[in-house]
């Protein structure tokens, strides 16, 4: 090898270690500047509400409370707290280690499996219930469409008359965050029982005044109940998110807050009352009689 050989191929040596600690420092300071980048971006993007199922009488009523917070201020509700031996544990923990102010029970319906365990939750937190016109220690009845805060959610009462005449949903909205919490109206797949009300009312809950919420708004029903009401549905309709929905209640055990509005629309049957196969099923053309009829079939399958 000749000397300029030698020299050529050390500068090619000392280009090349120049050329690498120029990529390494490149690549370490555009990634600084990403986690810099995220850092900054984290308040306006990071979820503030946090939701907790509180699953309870479970393998009985099924029936959930829910514990609704807003990251910022800490504020807290609890929702349909109604079997107070599997509440409170959960209370307590959150509001003395977690520092939570729960400031409302939020009642979505007077039935005792939803406001039963006002008294006793209230003796212990003394919270004011926010709820339908029949329930236990209600102290505030919001008209409908009214809204209020928890923090900075912003909650609107929604009257839906039918499984029960006070019966309201709540629905909850926080930036691009949306929920909505159902009781007994509507079910995923499914609605409730019309106890106290008619065809008439509970298309009107459904498919108008829940029907017009956001399509991506998440839903939070009062009861497990999908996997009869996939097994009701099949033998009414089949499509596409009717078995999306059989399959996923076959492989979890709950389902609430995993399906929104907009796929209620397609596989809650008692939200597809012009689906020509429903008006033939039951014999029925217009949406109310559709209704009517595809309840009464639930009711005796
Ligand atoms: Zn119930």
């Amino acid at each position: 090898m000749t000397s300029t050989t030698l020299r050529r191929l050390l500068f090619s040596v000392f280009l090349m270690s120049l050329f690498t600690t120029a990529i390494k420092r490149y690549s370490l300071s555009s990634l600084t500047r990403i986690i810099a980048k995220t850092d900054v971006n984290q308040p306006v993007t990071a979820r503030a509400m946090h939701i907790q199922s509180i699953p309870m009488w479970v393998g009985t009523g099924n029936n959930y409370a829910y514990l609704v917070s807003d990251d910022k201020s800490h504020e807290a509700v609890i929702i349909d707290p109604a079997n107070p031996p599997e509440v409170i544990p959960v209370l307590r923990e959150k509001s003395s280690s977690g520092g939570l102010k729960l400031t409302n029970i939020i009642n979505t319906h007077h039935h005792k499996d939803h406001a039963g365990g006002n008294q006793e939750i209230i003796n212990e937190f003394h919270l004011q219930v926010i709820g339908g016109r029949d329930c236990a220690m209600v102290s505030k009845t919001p008209a409908h469409n009214t809204t209020f805060n928890i923090g900075s959610i912003k909650v609107t009462a929604l009257h839906t008359p039918c499984h029960t005449q006070d019966s309201i949903c709540f629905f909850f909205e926080d930036g691009e965050d949306r929920a909505v919490f159902t009781g007994d109206t509507m079910f995923i797949g499914g609605c409730g029982r019309f106890f106290e009300g008619t065809p008439k009312e509970m298309h009107k809950a459904l498919n108008e005044t829940l029907a017009a919420l956001p399509d991506d708004t998440k839903v939070y029903p009062g009861h497990e109940y999908t996997k009869g009401n996939v097994k009701f549905a099949k033998k009414v309709l089949n499509n596409d998110a009717i078995k999306r929905l059989d399959e996923y209640s076959q492989a979890n055990k709950e389902t609430q807050g995993k399906f929104t509005i907009g796929d209620e629309k397609q596989h809650n049957v008692f939200m597809r009352l012009d689906d020509p196969e429903l008006q033939r099923v039951t014999g029925k053309t217009e949406p109310i009689d559709v209704m009517g009829a595809l309840r009464s079939m639930k009711d005796n399958s």
